[in-house]
């Protein structure tokens, strides 16, 4: 068995370039109804349908005029009135003139700005505004194609799909959308300890929540979770495992890749023709984590420890489970942070401390929550996030910055 024990940096990498390879794979599509296409991933770029806005829109309530009529104190008249909705139908507007427009109205021909309704005084039909107020040809006005022109791309394919993706979307008519088929990832868990949970463990034995956790991780990566049976620690049984989870994109196993007497994982997969990109990273917690190729597809064994395997799955397959998506941009997501407290650092090992951040504007915060290790799920159920101490012999003081993981 290789030994590919590799830093943090290294094995991001390594992860890098199986994202970027698999990113360029054909891969299926389906049209679905806009409000289901939140998180999913684009397949085709969505058009404007028209000029975006299609006419010169008003962004104020207020009153449409020639700004050079502003230069003098002489009152405008005011000759009509223009709700959103509505298109001016009468002569284009003179100078000296004015019509009373709402916000999202299309500004009139002959007008060239919209003085605010706050910045004026209307007595009978004559308009005044206030000293100081003179605009600027435009102003308050976007003018048409402004924002988009018709068919140009407003969210490019290969984009994760926010609120604001369907907002634009749903400007533009689209009723149904083009994304991605969901790749489908296999988790397999191993270890004769576990139990279903809906079982009554006995002393010795843990509940398996492992494929649990994993199948969230899954959803929110854009993945869709195929949950197999937990395997035994058993090589053979292993193997069979292993093989029924042919037609799946990626293999996700957990448990079994240490170095302990009855971890299997490793032995499985090479004997069903592995081949491997790392055996091991420099990592807290995590340290195990083995990812490769078989001849169907790409896995991953990660640790079985519950906190191994939410972390090493955030920083190593969801990039993965992004790129089989479809997904241009998706990595593990870092933000800095200011420590609360002070941190020691270990020299070689880059750690991953789950941590509860206090996201305030002006700088996030970060305190690392006492834990019992990688087995821990109760601290890190209580965390948000977890602060990277980096590989290093020099401990950090409070108010420093890091760089904390999210979840
Ligand atoms: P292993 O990686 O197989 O050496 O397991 C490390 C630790 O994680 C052991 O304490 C296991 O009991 C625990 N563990 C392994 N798999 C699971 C699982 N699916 N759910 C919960 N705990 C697990
Ligand atoms: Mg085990």
């Amino acid at each position: 068995m290789s030994n590919l024990i590799l830093t943090y940096n290294e094995a991001a990498d390594v992860i890098r370039q199986h994202a970027r390879s698999l990113l360029q794979a054909k891969r299926t599509t389906e049209s679905i109804p806009l409000l289901t296409s939140l998180n999913r991933v684009l397949a085709m770029p969505i058009l404007a349908d028209r000029d975006q806005p299609p006419f010169p829109r008003s962004t104020r309530d207020g009153y449409a005029c020639r700004a050079e009529d502003l230069q003098t104190e002489k009152p405008l008249r005011i000759i009509g009135q223009l709700r959103a909705g509505e298109i001016w139908q009468g002569p284009a507007l003179n100078s000296g003139e004015a019509i009373e427009i709402m916000t999202g109205a299309p500004v009139p021909p002959g007008a060239d700005c919209v003085v605010m309704v706050e910045h004026v005084a209307v007595e009978e039909e004559l308009l005044r505004i206030e000293a100081g107020r003179a605009l600027a040809t435009g102003e308050n006005i976007v003018p048409a194609g402004a924002e988009a022109k018709s068919e140009s791309v407003i969210v490019p394919a290969g984009t994760r799909l926010a609120a604001s993706h369907i907002a634009a979307a749903a400007a533009c008519g689209y009723a149904n959308i083009s994304v991605y088929t969901r790749p489908r990832i296999a988790i397999l868990v191993t270890g004769d300890e576990l139990v279903a949970i809906d079982h009554s463990p006995l002393t010795h034995q843990i509940r398996n929540s492992n494929s649990y956790s994993l199948a969230a991780q899954v959803i929110i990566a854009g993945g869709e979770p195929v949950i197999l049976p937990v395997a035994p620690d058993d090589e053979a049984k292993i193997e069979a495992a292993i093989r029924s989870a042919a037609s799946c994109d990626l293999l996700l196993m957990s448990g079994g890749v240490s170095m302990g007497k009855y971890d299997f994982v490793e032995q499985a997969l090479l004997s069903l023709g592995a081949e491997f990109f790392f055996t091991g990273a420099k990592i807290q917690p995590g340290r195990p984590v083995v990812f490769g190729r078989l001849p169907q597809q790409y896995f991953f064994g990660l640790p079985g420890n519950p906190v191994s395997t939410m972390v090493t799955f955030l920083l190593f397959a969801q990039p993965i489970i992004a790129a089989l998506s479809g997904s241009e941009t998706d990595g593990p997501r870092f933000a800095q942070a200011k420590l609360s407290h002070s941190l020691t650092a270990k020299p070689n090992l880059t750690r991953f401390l789950p941590a509860h951040i206090d996201f305030k504007i002006d700088a996030p915060e970060a305190t690392v929550i006492p834990w019992q290790g990688s087995g821990d799920l109760a601290s890190t159920a209580a965390a948000n996030g977890f602060v990277v101490a980096p590989a290093s012999s020099g401990d950090l003081a409070a108010g420093e910055h890091v760089s904390v993981l999210l979840v």
